[in-house]
């Protein structure tokens, strides 16, 4: 999957993107990150890419010229794939988008600062809009990294186990049961039984239990959406 991020600040990107599984993901090819800073793509003198907003009211619009400068030149005029603007006002990221992101071999995000960017390129430019939740956030770039992650975490081979993220809390609508590790007792905490006894049959179902129990309890929105077997039911009213 080639990404291609558009930002006023692209040295943020790689403290994060350069960590871990995402890491990974591009040594392995899985993830082809491109980083290009509007700032080049300003043609004046102070290679400016803000102004005033007509109508006054204070803070500062990103300007129109660079941003299309900078998609134009790297991804053609008009771009041939989806343009995604980060904005609190797209429509709100989830792992259904997530998981629709990690399909498209090509994607690009444009990240916004200070009051957002000039109407026109959310109008001539932008094919999508996408929000990671109903707070405003400085700049796209955190927005960006996190749609990034949610949808490489998704793509065959980038976690170390292969079903990783096919039990994730809400890859199936449901979220996922608790975790324990070494050592079984701790402060006098113990793991359960269940998950010592070596009987994978018993632990699968524990563990489908524990996911409808902690989604009625935290989440009881989800269930509404699932379509819940009679064994299901079951589980969920047994103790
Ligand atoms: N004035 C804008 C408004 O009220 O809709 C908010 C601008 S915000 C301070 C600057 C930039 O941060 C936005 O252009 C967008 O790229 C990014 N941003 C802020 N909150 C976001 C969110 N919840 N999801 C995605 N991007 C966000």
């Amino acid at each position: 999957m080639r990404v291609d991020v558009f930002t006023l600040f692209p040295e943020v990107f790689p403290p994060y993107m350069d960590s871990s599984i995402l890491k990974r993901a591009q040594e392995a090819g899985l993830l082809d990150l491109g980083l290009h800073n509007i700032r080049d793509y300003a043609t004046d003198k102070h290679h400016v890419t803000d102004d005033e907003p007509y109508g006054g009211g204070g803070g500062m619009v990103m300007k129109a010229e660079p941003i299309f400068g900078a998609v134009e030149t790297v991804l053609g005029a008009p771009p041939q794939i989806p343009v995604i603007l980060l904005s609190p006002q797209g429509r709100v990221f989830d792992q259904r988008v997530a998981s629709d992101l990690s399909r498209l071999p090509h994607f690009a995000l444009l990240c916004g600062r200070y009051e957002g960017v000039d109407e026109r390129v959310r109008e001539h430019l932008v094919t999508d809009e996408i929000s990671i939740g109903d707070y405003v956030l400085t700049g796209g770039e955190l927005a960006a990294m996190v749609v990034i992650d949610a949808a490489v975490r998704l793509l065959p081979g980038a976690l170390g186990a292969e079903n990783g993220a096919a039990n994730d809390s809400h890859a199936s609508g449901l979220l996922e049961g608790p975790h324990y590790t070494r050592p079984p007792e701790f402060r006098g905490w113990t793991v359960p039984e269940v998950l010592k006894s070596g009987d994978h049959a018993k632990i699968a179902c524990w563990r489908r239990q524990q996911a409808l129990k902690r989604t009625a309890e935290r989440r009881p929105d989800l269930l509404d959406n699932q379509d819940l077997s009679e064994e299901d039911r079951r589980l969920l009213d047994s103790d």
